[in-house]
């Protein structure tokens, strides 16, 4: 009896032991997750999903209309990063490359808050009224306007690692400018101004995303009159790891100035077969002393491969292709980042700057 008696404590302590054993763990496991982007291969529009350490998710652009970019987009969210829905999703401005899978994606996954930089009071030659509409209609009319110095609230826990979303550009505004004003000053001995950008990429939502050290840059299309003013006379990015080249990488933007004072160690462009990844933005990116890699979502079918990335960079080789999507996954301490594409087993670790 007596036995009995001390074999039943020892038993609930052992399992009280193990109970807390488990809870630990599980506790240590949920703080040691990184943070991940994915760059989703929606043929020269643009998809980044980001993929908070809580697990908490931020889409930024949703591709082309049609199914094939939401249900590229749907089956990186659901089946690669395990998520049950979007917490997020930011249409940084109203082009059908970005805006367009929006209505599509929403019946695929749920989506639970938009941002956007102001609905359009009409509907200029670039963009489309059954986009527009359709995002209307998707939202419920329910969405957030960003301006420069507002940031995404993400779960941050007080013992887990700094983690910011902040809008450096939007609706034309650079962060610490009165007004849309074009404000041109000149960058340096060689800097150019371009003819005046009157369309909407001018609009785009540019994002930093800080976690502890690691920086990385969304600049969507931001093209190169509004990226000087990101430059100078302040850089007011600073300097970042990885920078999503901006405009898919056409030469309309990459304005070397912003290009020089973002000084990334690793740029990805989202480019389609056709479409970016063009030689002026290569020969920019090239001249970074620091650049480690470049990264491209296609390669481009137009040009040599002297205006394309190495080989064992690029996502998608040919015009029809599987659709293959980069990750980047920065480590828990946010000091050591890798980049991967996963299809070809393709992976490389990066140290944060
Ligand atoms: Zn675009």
């Amino acid at each position: 009896m007596q036995q009995n008696k001390k074999s039943g404590k020892s038993l609930r302590l052992s399992l009280l032991m193990l109970l807390f054993v488990s809870a630990a763990t599980s506790i240590c496991a949920a703080s040691k997750r990184g943070l991940d982007i994915y760059f989703i291969d929606v043929e020269g529009g643009a998809a980044t999903l980001i993929v908070t350490p809580q697990g908490e998710s931020l889409l930024i652009d949703t591709g082309y209309p049609g199914d094939r970019d939401a249900g590229r987009i749907a089956h990186v969210a659901i089946e690669v990063a395990g998520l049950r829905q979007i917490d997020h999703c930011v249409i940084t401005h109203w082009h059908r490359d970005h805006v367009g899978g929006v209505a599509f994606l929403a019946k695929l996954i749920p989506i639970k808050k938009y941002y956007d930089h102001g609905l359009p009071q009409t509907i200029a030659s670039d963009m489309q009224v059954e986009n527009i509409e359709a995002y209307r209609v998707t939202t419920e009319d329910k969405s957030n306007t960003l301006k420069p110095g507002d940031e995404i609230a993400l779960k941050t826990l007080k013992y887990l690692p700094l983690l910011k979303v902040r809008v450096l550009a939007a609706g034309g505004v650079v962060l610490g400018e009165q007004s849309n004003v074009p404000q041109i000053r000149p960058c340096g001995e060689n800097f150019e101004a371009k003819a005046e950008d009157t369309s909407d990429n001018v609009n785009s939502i540019g994002i930093l995303l800080t976690f502890r050290r690691f920086k990385f840059f969304d600049g969507s299309d931001l093209t190169w009159n509004i990226e000087n003013r990101l430059a100078c006379p302040r850089n007011v990015v600073g300097t970042v790891d990885v920078y999503q080249v901006d405009h898919h990488g056409v030469d309309s933007s990459n304005n070397p100035a912003l290009v020089a004072a973002l000084n990334p160690r690793v740029a990805i462009i989202d480019s389609g077969p056709r479409k970016g990844a063009e030689a002026h933005t290569f020969v920019t990116l090239k001249s970074l002393k620091q650049i480690e890699a470049i990264y491209q979502l296609h390669r481009n079918l137009r040009t040599t491969d002297r205006d394309n990335t190495m080989a064992g960079y690029i996502a998608n080789e040919e015009e029809a292709c599987q659709g293959n999507f980069i990750k980047l996954a920065v480590d828990e301490t946010g000091n050591s980042y890798t980049v991967s594409i996963p299809p070809k087993r393709i992976t490389r670790t990066y140290r944060t700057r």
